[in-house]
């Protein structure tokens, strides 16, 4: 990791014992019931890697990766289906497994959409979360860390989809993006 572009925020151990404690609480939550875990591409795959590593249930995996309309990006909430779902989630239990939630538009347009195909329950785990920038009423079952309003990178968050690989969530300095405008 470049200490000179990014700030350690959460470590692998601080990681590993939070996505254990997750996994603990999934596993009781959904005892004797089988999950399908939706993992939201690309920044969840890691999270979810070792998340369903911690989960004691039998599960079936399956991926979706969205992305928002234009420029406004994430805040204009219009999010458009890149890659779907490969299995029918009618009568399922789905746990939709998110990175971090932000304005919460884009995991709202993905639960509203998953709710109209008729699963059993559709709950949210995030990995990260930050309260104050909520444009709209969406509440994560599961959640790791609340965070300030700071851009993360690392632990599966991209930067112009660099850091990914970086074992820690990290604050990427300001000095990065602002010598790349
Ligand atoms: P929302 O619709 O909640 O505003 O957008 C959530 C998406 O924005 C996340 O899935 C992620 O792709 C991106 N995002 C929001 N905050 C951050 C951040 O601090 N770091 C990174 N790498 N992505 C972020």
């Amino acid at each position: 990791m470049d200490l000179l572009q990014v700030e350690v925020l959460f470590n692998r151990e601080q990681l590993h014992q939070k996505v254990v404690e997750m996994g603990q609480k999934i596993s009781e939550d959904y005892r004797g019931r089988e999950l399908l875990v939706v993992g939201i591409l690309k920044g969840a795959f890691v999270f979810m890697a070792d998340l369903i590593r911690e989960i004691d249930v039998p599960m079936e995996l399956d991926f979706m990766d969205v992305s928002s309309y234009g420029l406004s990006t994430s805040s204009s909430g219009e999010v458009r289906i890149v890659k779907d779902l490969e299995y029918s989630i009618k009568d399922r239990d789905v746990l939709i497994v998110e990175d971090i939630i932000d304005t919460g538009l884009t995991l709202k347009y993905i639960v509203e959409n998953l709710k109209t195909r008729n699963p059993r329950s559709v709950k949210i785990a995030c990995l990260l979360d930050k309260p104050t920038r909520r444009k709209t009423e969406i509440f994560p079952d599961y959640v790791g860390f609340s965070i300030p309003d700071k851009f993360v990178v690392g632990y599966g968050l991209d930067y112009a989809e660099q850091y990914r690989h970086y074992p820690a969530v990290c604050i990427l300095k300001p000095a990065v993006y602002e010598k790349s405008r």
